[in-house]
């Protein structure tokens, strides 16, 4: 294979691409080498195989607008690659979503699920429908016609999706609900589901907590700790949320979080009172990250869109976007004395910003290192549910207290659980894995 050749065809043959051309780059740099030593590769263009998703949907999607007017968005799945396993991967719904994008995340879903050793295949799908700015029944409403289309293409053994930038537990059960009313069956087809209809504990924070999982391991080869930095988090979703949490629980301290409009940064830290106003502000009320400031007066409030990667840290998190952090922001971050930069969000560093770290020889993880702990995050996740088979064996977990509240929440439901967990790992919406990896079926 010659990667730079390989580009150029895939550039020509699929233009206005830009993302997904640079994450292709970007792994095919990486892989290149090794790829070559195998003639049997070359030999069933195993590359082009690999880098061409097996199948993209396309369709309209028309639902309406509390004023009674008729809106049209775009909607998508990209089917990557299911050589593996079923195709896994997010679903997106944000204004600036394209075929490009969707593809190059496809892409990178599907290394990271078999880098981790899930028996999963890669796929991703959205929309360019914002939910910034609905209300309720709009967001509910556009769930359902984008899941009118959507349900003909997904199924529990076909394409699984999750969550993504602008989909979480909400839209996940708006979707979920017309999926079982479209097929009349109750099925893990989407993951990210409410605890009480089929979802997995933790879930929503595996990401976050993964992220800093990872960034604990990176620290540990220097012999450092999180206990005492200063960390820059960007983002203040899902991914955001819970890498500060856990950046607090392990006695780090979080100064700024942002939203696409700008970012906070508070002097005197993010801690476990303010952090849950931010979680109450963007989970429920769906406001913006500056009405922060109006709480707490002392933190400071940059607006137009900045980046809060020129703050002075120890620790980088970009935990909102792809190409959230350039070449001349990772420089300040270097000038400042970072010395670790661990990516929640999906390619967030662009190339001039991973050179930059590369060259100052300081901690950087990349994309599919990040996700192989964030499915450690999950695979803990899901061994503690399968270790709650005794309920009581959960209450003793000591590392995570919000969970255990989640578990004492909703042990009534769990006892009642028990016995189908002990015949294995239960697996959203009625499929489960047992110890050994192997499928099994739950009885639950
Ligand atoms: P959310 O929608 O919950 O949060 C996204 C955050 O990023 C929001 O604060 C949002 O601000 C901000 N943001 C979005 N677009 C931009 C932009 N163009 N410029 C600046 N800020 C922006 O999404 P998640 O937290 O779930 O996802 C964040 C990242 O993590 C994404 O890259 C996603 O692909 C990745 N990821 C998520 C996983 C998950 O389990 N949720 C799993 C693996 C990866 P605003 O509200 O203003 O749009």
């Amino acid at each position: 294979m010659d990667a730079k050749k390989v580009l150029e065809d895939l550039k020509r043959r699929f233009p206005n691409e830009p993302e997904y051309h640079q994450a292709v780059e970007e792994v095919l740099g990486t892989i290149e080498e090794e790829y070559n030593k195998h003639p049997e590769f070359e030999k069933v263009n195993l590359i082009e195989r690999l880098c061409i998703p097996d199948r993209v949907y396309q369709f309209r999607v028309t639902w309406m607008d509390d004023k009674g007017q008729i809106q049209t968005n775009m909607g998508y799945r990209i089917q990557h690659n299911n050589a593996i396993g079923p195709y896994k991967g997010g679903i997106r719904f944000h204004s600036s979503v394209n075929l490009g994008i969707l593809k190059f995340l496809a892409f990178e879903q599907t290394f990271k699920n078999s880098l981790t050793t899930l028996p999963m295949g890669g796929g991703k799908g959205g929309s360019d429908f914002s939910p910034r700015g609905k209300s309720n029944a709009e967001v509910m409403r556009f769930c359902q016609a984008f899941m009118l289309e959507l349900t003909r293409h997904i199924g529990p053994d076909t394409d699984v999706p999750a969550g993504d930038i602008g989909v979480g537990g909400r839209e996940v059960g708006y979707m979920f609900g017309m999926y079982k009313k479209l097929t009349r069956e109750y099925s893990g087809v989407l993951t990210g589901k409410g605890l009480e209809f089929g979802g997995s504990l933790i879930r929503p924070e595996a990401t976050g907590y993964g992220t800093v999982y990872f960034l604990r391991a990176m620290l540990k080869t220097k012999g450092d700790t999180i206990e005492g930095k200063k960390v820059l988090i960007s983002g203040a979703g899902n991914v955001a949320q819970y890498a500060a949490e856990k950046v607090l629980q392990l006695g780090g301290k979080v100064m700024t979080m942002s939203d696409s409009d700008g970012y906070i940064y508070d002097p005197d830290g993010i801690d476990r009172a303010k952090l849950d106003y931010i979680m109450e502000l963007k989970q429920v009320y769906r406001g913006r990250i500056k009405e922060y400031v109006d709480k707490y007066p002392t933190a400071k409030y940059v607006g137009d869109g900045a980046k809060p990667w020129f703050e002075k840290a120890d620790i980088a998190l970009p935990c909102a976007t792809q190409n959230e952090l350039n070449e001349e922001q990772a420089k300040a971050l270097v000038a400042n004395g970072v010395i670790a930069v661990a990516e929640g969000a999906n390619m967030p560093s662009t190339p001039g910003a991973i050179k930059v770290f590369q060259e100052a020889k300081i901690l950087y993880c990349r994309w599919c290192e990040r996700i192989r702990s964030r499915d450690v995050a999950e695979q803990r996740a899901s061994e503690l549910e399968r270790r709650r088979g005794g309920c009581q064996a959960a209450l003793d977990h000591g590392e995570h207290p919000r969970e255990l509240r989640e578990v004492r929440h909703t042990s009534r439901r769990l006892c009642q659980l028990c016995e189908g967990r002990q015949r294995g790992w239960l697996h959203e919406g009625g499929k489960g894995y047992d110890g050994t990896r192997n499928r099994v079926e739950c009885r639950v």
